[in-house]
Order: structure tokens, then C-alpha cells, then sequence
């Protein structure tokens, strides 16, 4: 059935459920949502069922939208729901969503801003035509969710454009003959980085992850010239699992090669991936590297993305169902379960996964509707990688930070600007906040801030616990005032020289460039200093090497090579990754239900994930293969 006859047929199934009192003036496609416009938007909210109904009838998921000519002008619309809202609400920001009729509106005091029984949202309904949505102002402003809010905003119309081009696409005809399903490995297996894997089927191609590995030359890219992912408007979409460069670094470079269509994935993931493909590529220019893009393709590829909720099952093809759910790696990292066909096979692509409540996370899901084969990571799959508990790693790091503020030294963490830093500042704002390390100044220094800004702008993201903590009690423990940013390099200076205690966290987390260096090279001479890894040191990088024993520092300064002894005491605290240790990952397919028919085994060195492949196979008789890159499998 082609897309025009879609809309036709779903034009008949829209008038045989929806009464007659209802008008609606208009079915069009939007990516994959069927959008249904209307003037009677209420008649809808009050009978949920018609919705429900007519999803089922059109298999689709379904949008009820006011016809765009009863929403008032936007800055009529404004100034109307300054007036209605009342002062101690302190209405922060407001914005609309042409795409959905909907007006967001950004507030100190919700509960204010809502009214009794919903009395001030319900005015400001009927005086406008919009739906308002109040939004808590988030407790750190993010210069990054900011800036793609205001850019979404610029490119609306031309967006709208885009998605009707994306829903018809979605909505072809089926091509006849016999049905198959393959995963084509293009990168991340037998090692770590540069993750991609491509879904396909007669009908349509998905490519998941396109991440990069970092190299000491120019770095990796995933197989993405080999002839079943090429041409590369082939494609029907992108799913990217989480942020982290190594599943989204190289995205851009699709959209440079004239990629058109869309990207799904979490909202924090689209912001957090904008803003660490920024500073790749600031880093590559600083190192006097070509980076394989410019920022003119990140900003195409967030024009490009399609914000899904975890749970939320959507159609991305004409035979392909995606639904995100919670991987507890990182804010926003997401499992992709692909249903394939009419039932003809089930597929959920891990990405990486922490299953094990953390800090700020809920531990991975381990459930699915179906599921048949299952992609996953294997970071941490080897015979002996057992990492201690989140509490026992809190306890390492109360040891070392107490003994080393004890002879009045510094303190330096290197932590990566998303996931780790976080976790560890709620860990030294609770021990400071029980007293259980004196209380000194916490220095934050590289995108550590803006990181954690993106973490508050999506409280839905974190676990339940920390929500609460900050939204119903009003104890945000990344507010602390223990807590300084580094805003600028004389600032940095001040810190590096001054003679009293304090605690430096800066990226970068492996002691690869990044402000780190400047306290690392500063500190690193002193004996009464500590730096303490919190993180994986990969192979081959300065933090691995200073983990070893390293005994000398060099750098070059003024063009002089200075070399400095390492005197400073080395600590590493194991137990914070975002990483599923062994037990974990064992623990993670007993629980896994269904049990799926195969496992394909990724993300991991070569030895570590065909330990776990055999360990899956000995303990869960389940078929369990670890490919090369560039095979691909047979699913169905
Ligand atoms: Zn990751
Ligand atoms: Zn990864």
C-alpha cells in the first residue's frame, strides 16, 4: 500500500470512529506518527478511548492536534499567559511547539502555576488555543539544551517538511517475496569503539550506533563503505543507544556524505551527543588533527533527530518496530528492541548496560515483549572482572580522599565529563555532608558543569530516589557549595598554585590532554598529593602509564622539554563504572526473560568476550557467537 493510499484508508477509518460532532481538518504524516487536526481538541481529552481506537485501527501510533487556526499568534499567546499566571509562579521561559500545539512553559513553582484542580492551565487553554505544559525551571541552566531549544525553534517549518518526508517513507509499500532479517557487524566486535552494527531486511535497512575508536594516528571509523550499508541514503534510520563517542562519534559524517533521514533516540542523548562531538572536534583541532566534520553536521544532525521515551513503540520502517528501553549506563543510554515484520523475529541491541541500581540510574531492564537475538557488550565479560559494589567503592574513596586531606595535600580525579563525575560528586557531597571527609572546596573543571546542567534538565531520566531528593525535598546535591566551577584559565592558575586543600575533578579522564594536565603537571611532584582514577585507563593512554608506575613526567614548555619526578600518591577506586562487571552481565541473561534463541557478543577486548561467549553458553545453553567485524548473521 503506498503512503497516499495510507492516508486515504486512514482518512475512512478516522470517520467511521470519531462521531460526527468531532471535525477534523486534517490527516498527515509526521515521521512516524499519524496526526490527526482538529477543532474540538477537548471532545478528545475527554474520551480517551477514540485515541486508543483509532491507534489500533490505523496500527499507528496516533497525535491529536488543535487545527493550527485556533492557536492564537505566539506573542499574543505570550503576553495572555503572563497575564494569567500568577507573579509567585516566576515564569522563567516559554516556548512553543508548532509541531504539536503545545506551549511549554518554564516556572519556579508549578504547583502555582497549575492552580487548583488545573483552574489557571485550563484559562489559559481556552484563551489561547494551545495546550500548556509546565515545566520546573531546571536548577542549573544548560547553555546546550538551551541552544538546541532555540535552534529546533528557528528550523520548525523546514522540519515539518522533513517529518511528512519521513512518514511517507515509513508508509511505502512492501516489496513481495521472501522475508529474512540480518545483522551486518561494521564495528566494536573482537574490541572496544567504534560501535555499529546494520539491521536488515527485504524491505529496509536500520544502521545502530556509529561511534569512533580512538587511535594514536587518525582514528577508526566503523565499515560504513561496505557495500550493504552504501549508498548511504539507503538507509531508513539511525538509532543511536547512548552519547558516549564511541556509539555516536562519527554520526555527523553520514550527514555530511547527504544522510537525509532521521535519528532516533533518547532526548539527553541528542543534547549530551551534541555537546561531546563539539568538543571532539575542538579537541582534534587543538591536537592540530583533521576531525572528520565540522559543526555545521552536528547541528544537521540534531535537525535530524527524532526524540523518543523510553517505552514508547514506534514504527521506523515499513516492517520495523523500535522501542527504547532504560540501559543504566548513562543519562538517557537506551537498549534498542527491534520487532521485525509480522512477528517474523525480535532483536534488542544492548549498547552498554549497568545492571545494578547506581547513583543516579535505575538498573537496565531486563525484560522484552519477544526477543529472539540479542546483541550485547562484553566490557567487563572476562573471567576476572569483578568490580566492587557501588557502596564499597564510596567506601575506597572516603579512605583515600580522608588520608590524603589529613597531610593537607590536593586532591586530583580524572573523570570523564558525563556519566562518572556525576556519580562522584554525589558520593564527596555526602561524605562531606556527614562529615565523614573535612569540608573543602570541590573544583570542577572542563564540560563537567554543563554535564550535569544536561542531568537536571531531564529529572525523568534518573533513578526515583534522586529525583525526589531534588524535586519534592529541594536538596540538589550537584547545588552544593562545596562546589566550584573553573571558568577560566586564570582561574585555573589561582587553584593550581594555592597552597590549601582542595579537591580538582577535570577531564580528561584517561590523563589524554584536557585541563587535567595543567593540575596533574603542577601537582604530580609533591608526595603529600594523591590523584585518584576513577575510571577504565585504556591501553596505551598517560593515565594507564602513570597508573603502572610511571616515573618521570615530560612536556614541553616554551619550547623547552621539562621533566618533572612522579612523587604524588597513585589511588585507583574501582566500582563506579557504567560497565556491567562479570556478575552483572551473568546475572543480567539468567534474569533475561524471555530467553532469547541466540547472543551476538560485542564491546569487548577479543579474550573478554569469548570468555563471557563461552560462559553464556556453559551455564545458559544458549547459542552465543562473538563475530569479526564485517560478518554478518543470518537471523531469520
Ligand atoms: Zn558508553
Ligand atoms: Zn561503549
Amino acid at each position: 500500500m503506498a503512503s497516499d493510499e495510507f492516508i486515504d484508508r486512514a482518512k475512512k477509518i478516522v470517520k467511521e470512529i470519531v462521531p460526527l460532532e468531532i471535525s477534523i481538518t486534517g490527516i498527515e504524516f509526521e515521521g512516524p506518527v499519524v496526526v490527526i487536526y482538529t477543532q474540538n481538541l477537548e471532545a478528545f481529552a475527554a474520551n480517551n478511548d477514540i485515541v486508543r481506537r483509532l491507534a489500533q485501527g490505523l496500527r499507528r501510533r496516533v497525535a491529536i492536534r488543535p487545527d493550527p487556526k485556533i492557536l492564537a499568534d505566539t506573542e499574543r499567546a505570550e503576553t495572555e499567559i503572563k497575564h494569567i499566571i500568577p507573579p509567585e509562579a516566576e515564569i522563567t521561559d516559554i516556548w512553543f511547539d508548532q509541531e504539536t500545539g503545545e506551549v511549554s512553559i518554564e516556572v519556579m513553582s508549578p504547583g502555582v502555576a497549575i492552580g487548583p484542580k488545573g483552574k489557571v492551565l485550563n484559562e489559559i487553554k481556552a484563551t489561547i488555543g494551545w495546550a500548556p505544559k509546565i515545566v520546573r525551571t531546571p536548577p542549573i541552566p544548560s547553555k546546550t539544551v538551551g541552544e538546541i531549544r532555540g535552534y529546533l525553534k528557528m528550523i520548525s517549518e523546514e522540519r515539518k517538511n522533513w517529518l511528512k518526508k519521513v512518514g511517507r517513507k515509513i508508509n511505502r509499500d512492501r516489496i513481495s517475496g521472501e522475508v529474512y532479517a540480518r545483522a551486518s557487524l561494521l564495528g566494536g566486535f573482537r574490541e572496544v569503539g567504534r560501535s555499529a552494527s546494520l539491521i536488515s531486511t527485504k524491505d529496509s535497512k536500520v544502521l545502530v550506533d556509529c561511534g569512533v575508536k580512538f587511535a594514536s594516528g587518525e582514528d577508526d571509523t566503523p565499515f560504513l563503505s561496505a557495500p550493504e550499508v552504501l549508498p548511504i541514503d539507503s538507509l531508513d534510520a539511525i538509532v543511536i543507544t547512548h552519547a558516549h563517542l564511541d556509539h555516536s562519534g562519527i554520526l555527523p559524517v553520514l550527514y555530511k556524505y547527504g544522510y537525509d533521514g532521521p535519528v532516533y533516540c533518547t532526548a539527553p542523548t541528542r543534547d549530551l551527543m551534541s555537546l561531546l562531538q563539539l568538543d571532539y572536534i575542538k579537541v582534534a583541532f587543538g591536537e592540530g588533527r583533521k576531525s572528520p566534520y565540522e559543526s555545521t553536521h552536528i547541528r544537521d544532525t540534531v535537525k535530524h533527530c527524532i526524540p523518543l521515551p523510553y517505552g514508547n513503540t514506534t514504527d521506523i520502517a515499513p516492517d520495523m518496530r523500535l522501542t527504547l528501553h532504560n540501559a543504566g549506563h548513562i543519562l538517557g543510554s537506551a537498549m534498542a528492541h527491534f520487532h521485525i515484520g509480522d512477528g517474523l523475529h525480535n532483536i534488542a541491541i544492548t549498547g552498554d548496560i549497568k545492571y545494578e541500581k547506581t547513583w543516579l540510574f535505575n538498573p537496565c531492564t531486563d525484560k522484552f515483549p519477544r526477543l529472539e537475538t540479542l546483541i550485547m557488550e562484553s566490557t567487563y565479560g572476562g573471567h576476572g572482572d569483578y568490580q566492587p559494589s557501588r557502596r564499597e567503592a564510596a567506601q575506597g574513596l572516603k579512605e583515600i580522599i580522608s588520608s590524603a586531606l589529613a597531610t593537607k595535600g590536593h586532591v586530583l580525579i580524572p573523570v570523564f565529563a558525563v556519566g562518572r563525575s556525576q556519580e562522584v560528586m554525589m558520593v564527596i557531597q555526602q561524605l562531606t555532608a556527614t562529615k565523614e571527609i573535612p569540608e573543602v572546596p570541590v573544583y570542577l573543571d572542563g564540560m563537567i558543569m554543563e554535564a550535569t546542567a544536561i542531568h537536571t534538565a531531564y529529572p525523568e531520566y534518573l533513578n526515583s530516589h534522586l529525583r525526589n531528593q531534588i524535586f519534592q525535598k529541594g536538596e540538589n546535591p550537584f547545588l552544593a557549595e562545596i562546589f566550584k566551577r573553573v571558568e577560566t584559565g586564570k582561574n585555573r592558575e589561582e587553584i593550581v598554585h594555592n597552597p590549601d586543600s582542595c579537591i580538582v575533578l577535570a577531564t580528561a579522564g584517561m590523563l589524554n590532554g584536557g585541563p587535567v594536565m595543567e593540575y596533574f603537571k603542577e601537582w604530580c611532584g609533591d608526595a603529600n598529593n594523591t590523584i585518584i582514577f576513577v575510571g577504565f585507563q585504556a591501553e596505551g593512554t598517560m593515565g594507564r602509564r602513570v597508573q603502572r608506575g610511571m616515573k618521570e613526567l615530560q612536556f614541553s614548555h616554551d619550547g623547552k622539554t621539562i621533566s618533572v619526578p612522579i612523587k604524588m600518591r597513585i589511588e585507583t577506586v574501582d566500582g563506579f563504572s557504567g560497565h556491567s562487571d562479570r556478575r552483572q552481565l551473568m546475572n543480567f541473561v539468567h534474569n533475561l526473560h524471555p530467553r532469547p534463541e541466540r547472543i551476538i557478543i560485542g564491546h569487548g577486548e577479543e579474550s573478554k568476550s569469548l570468555e563471557f561467549a563461552s560462559a553464556v553458553y556453559k551455564k545458559f545453553n544458549i547459542e552465543s557467537r562473538v563475530p569479526f567485524n564485517l560478518e554478518t548473521i543470518r537471523m531469520k
